[in-house]
């Protein structure tokens, strides 16, 4: 039988053509998919699609907007080989990183995919990102999914999607995955890298639906000062907070600041610490200047990406109260976000 894959448009550049009055960019008909790019219909699958009423720019993307898709996926998980989401790339990392860690126990391919041009557009690279992020969505071997996880597949590379950056506003090739091998690259043909993809997981899906939004990113730079901390510390009903620090996990030791974190993590503030290098990994006490956090209690991030931390923050804050809950949560790695 042939892999029945959902495509579920949620917005972004992809799914748009000029409008021939205006000139302007809209949202074409995604009933007429194959009417833009007929290739689709060479891929010996069957294809259905469903898309977002207001499909949104995906810097307008929300926890409710994660739940939709999720949901979608969820009502449809049975009836189908794999997903295809279509997304902007702006907050893909963020999607799918969100994504990956509310489909538990998932065992069939999610593929974020967009581009960098709009489908109509003659150069686009948007028909071959969706024809083989469509392909890769029902690959099978021996009647197994071989991409039973929420990746990421933009130009010719496909990603873990928890693991991705968005890199380049501009070339196609706009996304990294600077700490994990790609899952597989696209030439003549699909090569699956089979060693550093997630195994299927045997268990019932299960989806998680909730988010705790009281958090927030504080980036460090030189000449930070204490008002700047101390006021950061004072948003209404914070919970937690990535501390987005340099090198290896490293902030200024000066002790005001110290004693600013020390007055969060009191307060009940859960402090995830995640490093501004793309490459490389949180090792806090390796230097001087990252002894204090670690002696106070903030969580090392390892080698999480901004992107999936924040997510998984949100996630694990609206499911876990207790400190040592949080960081047992924090320093596991659910679905391949950390090494
Ligand atoms: N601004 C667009 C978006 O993220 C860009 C894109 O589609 O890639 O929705």
């Amino acid at each position: 039988m042939q892999p029945q894959i959902l495509i579920i448009y949620t917005g972004g550049t992809i799914g748009m053509i000029t409008d021939p009055e205006t000139g302007s960019l809209k949202p074409f008909d995604f009933n007429h998919i194959s009417e833009e790019v007929p290739d689709l219909k060479k891929i010996p699958y069957q294809l259905d699609t469903l898309f977002f009423k207001n499909p949104i720019d995906s810097s307008n993307i929300t926890p409710e907007a994660w739940i939709k898709v999720a949901k979608l996926i969820e009502d449809n998980y049975t009836k189908y080989d794999g997903f295809v989401i279509l997304h902007g790339s702006d907050t893909m990392s963020y999607s799918a990183s969100a994504l990956s860690f509310m489909l538990r126990n998932l065992a069939k391919p999610v593929v974020f995919t967009g581009s960098q041009l709009p489908i109509g557009v003659i150069r686009t690279d948007g028909k071959e990102n969706l024809v083989t992020a469509i392909e890769i969505a029902g690959a099978q071997a021996n009647g197994r999914p071989i991409v039973p996880e929420v990746a990421v597949y933009f130009e010719y590379k496909l990603y873990r999607g928890n693991r991705t950056t968005k890199l380049n506003a501009e070339h196609f090739e706009a996304f990294a995955s600077f700490d994990y091998p790609i899952l597989a690259n696209a030439g003549i043909n699909i090569d699956y890298n089979y060693s550093k993809i997630l195994p299927l997981s045997e268990k019932q899906l299960e989806v998680h639906k909730q988010f705790n939004t009281n958090v927030a990113i504080l980036t460090l730079f030189p000449g930070i000062s204490q008002e700047y901390i101390h006021h950061f510390f004072e948003i209404p009903n914070l919970q937690g907070v990535v501390l987005h620090t340099f090198g290896s996990g490293n902030a200024l030791s000066e002790q005001w600041f110290i004693d600013e974190l020390n007055q969060a993590i009191q307060k009940g503030i859960t402090l995830l610490n995640v490093t501004q290098c793309k490459m490389g990994e949180v090792i806090q006490g390796r230097y001087e200047t990252s002894k204090g956090l670690e002696k106070i209690g903030v969580i090392s991030g390892r080698d999480i990406t901004l992107e999936a931390a924040i997510t998984k923050m949100m996630l694990v804050l609206s499911e876990f109260s207790t400190v040592e809950s949080i960081k047992k949560e924090l320093t596991k790695s659910y679905c391949g976000e950390l090494k």
